[in-house]
Formats: structure tokens, sequence, C-alpha cells
């Protein structure tokens, strides 16, 4: 299925196929068992020139859109959903928030980093603060040239490998009074005051860290303070408006995994006979096989259309918000069932840690949480619909209630 790619982004997935395939797809159940981060395949991407593919040139990126990462992300997804998750994060989410945001020497810093092969982190959950964002505690206190940054952030993806971490945090000036939330940038082995706690013993992904990080007097210098055009007070808003294009890169690892694990059944029930036939003349199977694919298809649409959303109609450098909630709810969504169906397809050997479909359940799981719960990104959506701000604290939600009687 090609839809109307450009002859360049055809080859370009033929490419990413190749490298998921050879060198990926060996390493997978691998690095799984292991849980160790895969750094011969860092090095591999990095010289095939699949990270930071989204810098633009003038940073020494390919300046490729997120359509083109969508399409690559797919490929490794199929084949092993840690690379896939590199991917991610070496070219939407921590990075294309510094290219959009950042000062020239930013940018500069973040681009030589991504493409030397490091992936950035994105430090925003906090144990008392998941969906409710704003609950956040991390405080950056001006002091001087400098914040001083001081907190704790928990399952941040790369803790422990990330060289590089956006870290948010709640920004007070040297009279301490509080501006907004806000960006800090800092180095792992360059900061003192940034500690990696403890690895969160996680289900699936295993070749990735989940970090808990604590700061402790961090100090960043100002210059590093990543502060979009309307500032600290509206600037939270704009950050995580470029969490966008990470929630994209996330339903695309999603869509991936799904398609691996149906190209698997397919195979399979070619081959697999039982009652003297191949098991994929039943039409118990071939249903369950149209509604897989049917679902495949429409999470690839719906991530395309969102990937392509960036920059339209006078929106920002990211997706659509709307478009990106949706595609992300849907594919995640729609994976733990293609990949739960495509188990089932296997029988016993689909339970099997000798396949990779028990791997792939446990991967594939992930998504609906990480990045935006369905929960959270459906009030999103519902919030767009109806045109209300649909506050989620109690206080928020009584003020529009009584704003709303006093309105009728
Ligand atoms: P909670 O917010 O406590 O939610 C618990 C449940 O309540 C969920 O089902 C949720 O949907 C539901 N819920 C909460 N509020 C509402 C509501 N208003 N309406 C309806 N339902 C609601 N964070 C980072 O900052 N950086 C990372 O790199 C990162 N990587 C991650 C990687 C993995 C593998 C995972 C699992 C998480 C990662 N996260 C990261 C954290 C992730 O973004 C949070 O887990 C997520 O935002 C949810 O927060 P929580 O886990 O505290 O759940």
């Amino acid at each position: 299925m090609t839809f109307d790619l450009t002859s360049e982004q055809i080859a370009l997935r033929e490419r990413a196929r190749a490298f998921a395939q050879e060198v990926a797809r060996p390493r997978a159940s691998e690095i799984d068992a292991q849980e160790q981060y895969p750094w011969d395949i860092v090095k591999a991407l990095t010289e095939a020139g699949f990270m930071g593919m989204t810098i633009p040139s003038a940073y020494g990126g390919q300046g490729r859109s997120f359509l083109d990462a969508v399409l690559v992300i797919e490929e490794m997804a199929k084949c092993c959903t840690v690379t896939a998750r590199i991917v991610v994060e070496a070219n939407m989410g921590a990075i294309s928030t510094v290219m959009a945001y950042g000062s020239e020497e930013q940018k500069r810093l973040a681009a030589s980093l991504v493409l030397a092969g490091d992936k950035p982190a994105i430090c925003i959950t906090e144990p008392d603060a998941g969906s409710d964002t704003t609950a956040m505690t991390t405080r950056a206190d001006r002091r001087g040239d400098r914040y001083v940054v001081n907190g704790r952030k928990h399952w941040i993806t790369g803790g422990g490998v990330s060289k590089l971490h956006l870290i948010f945090a709640r920004v007070f000036d040297e009279r301490g009074e509080e501006l907004g939330i806000g960006g800090f940038l800092a180095m792992r082995e360059d900061s003192k005051g940034l500690r990696i706690v403890r690895r969160e013993k996680t289900m699936g992904l295993r070749g990735i860290p989940e970090g808990e990080l604590s700061f402790e007097d961090l100090e960043v210098p100002a210059n590093m303070a990543v502060i979009p055009p309307s500032g600290f007070k509206r600037g939270f808003a704009d950050l995580m408006n470029a969490y966008n294009s990470q929630r994209v890169g996330a339903g695309s690892v999603a869509m991936g995994i799904a398609a691996g694990a149906l190209d698997l059944a397919v195979d399979f029930v070619k081959h697999r006979e039982q009652f003297g036939r191949p098991i994929g003349e039943f039409q118990g199977l071939q249903w369950m096989l149209a509604d897989m694919q049917t679902q495949l298809t429409a999470a690839r649409l719906m991530l395309h259309a969102a990937a392509r959303s960036r920059g339209q109609a006078g929106q920002s450098a990211f997706p659509d918000p709307m478009l990106a909630a949706q595609a992300k709810i849907f594919a995640s969504e729609a994976a733990i069932k293609i990949v739960n169906d495509a188990l089932q397809m296997f029988g016993a050997r689909g339970y099997s840690r000798d396949l990779p479909l028990e791997r792939m359940a446990r991967d594939a799981r992930m998504f609906t949480i990480g990045g935006g719960t369905a929960q959270v990104l459906r009030t999103l959506v519902a919030s767009k619909l109806l045109g209300w701000k649909l506050p989620q604290t109690r206080e928020g939600y009584l003020n529009d209630i009584a704003r709303r009687l006093a309105a009728e």
C-alpha cells in the first residue's frame, strides 16, 4: 500500500525495511532478554542516517518530514520495537521541541548530539503528576545567570543512556515569583545535580531503560532555558503542543508492531495444518485476518494524515493535536487487539518465548499509556469537538459549571 507517497519516500521505506530485517530483527529477542540498550544498533542507525532525519539541513540533518519518519518507524517496529522507539525519539519529541523553540545555540547542541547517536530524554512525568502534568512540583529558580533545578521525575525513557535531557519545571524569578512552566536542557554527563535513582522493571520494551531521575540543585545556564515565543506564562501549552509529534511517533510504533504481527499470522495460517487443511482455510480465522487488516489500514491512514498535518492551516510546526490524539488512540488500541489475535492464531506456539509474538504483545501494551493515556486523549478530542475546555480538577469543573449556569 503506497497511497500517494513519492518515489523518494518509497525508496526510504525500502531502505528502512532492509535495515530492520537485516540489522534489527536478529537482535530483537536478545535485546528483550538481556534488557540492554542496543548501542550496536544505535551506531548502525546513526551510520545509516536514521538518527536526526527530521533535523533541518542547516543544522546538519536531512530536513525530512514527519511522514518520512513514520514510514521508517513502521518498518523498524515490525522487526524490533526498541529500535523503532529510538528512531521516534531521535526525530520527534524533545528534538522537534528544541528545533521549534530553541535558540541557535540550543539547536546546534541538540542537533550535534542526535546526529552523533544520542536519543534525548523528555522529562515531564512525576510520581504525583502523571496525566495531570500541571501538578508538577519540579522547580527551576533563577539565580543570576543560571537556573537551579530541584525535583524528581519518573518513567523517563532513556534515563541512564540519554545524554541530552529536556526537563519541564515550574519557573520562579529571583524574587520567588512563579512565571509558568518551562523547559530546561541539561546534559547527564556534565551535570552534577542530575542523578538516575532507579530503573523501572517494565513489562515490555525492555531494551530502553525507564528511569527515575532526581535533580538536586542542578545548575542550568540561563541560555539553556527553552522559551517558546509566548514566554513562560503560555509556554507550557506550546511545549506540550510539540509533544504531538511524539504522539504520532508512538502511534506509529504501535501500528508497526501490529503490521509485523499480522505478517507473521498470515504466513503461519497458510502453513499450519489441522483437520488435514491449512488453518487459513477456516473462515473463523479468515474473518479475524480481515478485521486485523482493516484496523491496520485505518490506523496507518490516520497516522499518515496526522503526520502530514504538520504546519497546515496556519498550524504550528507540529501535527494537528486533534488528528494526533485520534491517531494515537486508534493505533494503540488496534495494535493490542491485532497482536493478541495474531498470538491466538499461533495456538500454544504464540504463548512461547521462542517466537516473537509474546514479546510483541508485551511491547504493544504500553502505547495506550505513555505519552498521554487513551482516556486523557479522548478528553482532548471531546473538548475540541464540543468547543469546551472540560477542566479535570474539581475546582476547575465547578467554576466551569458556575460560569455556564450564569451565562444561561
Ligand atoms: P495516571 O495519570 O495516574 O492515570 C491512571 C489512570 O487514570 C489511567 O488509566 C488514566 O487514563 C486515568 N485518568 C487519569 N486522569 C484521567 C481523567 N482526567 N479522565 C479519565 N481518566 C483519567 N513520561 C515522561 O515525562 N517522559 C517519558 O519519556 C516517558 N516515557 C514513558 C515510557 C513508558 C514505557 C511509560 C509506561 C510511561 C512513560 N512516561 C513518560 C509517563 C507517561 O506519560 C505517564 O505514565 C502517563 O502520562 C500517565 O500518567 P500516570 O502513569 O501517572 O497515570
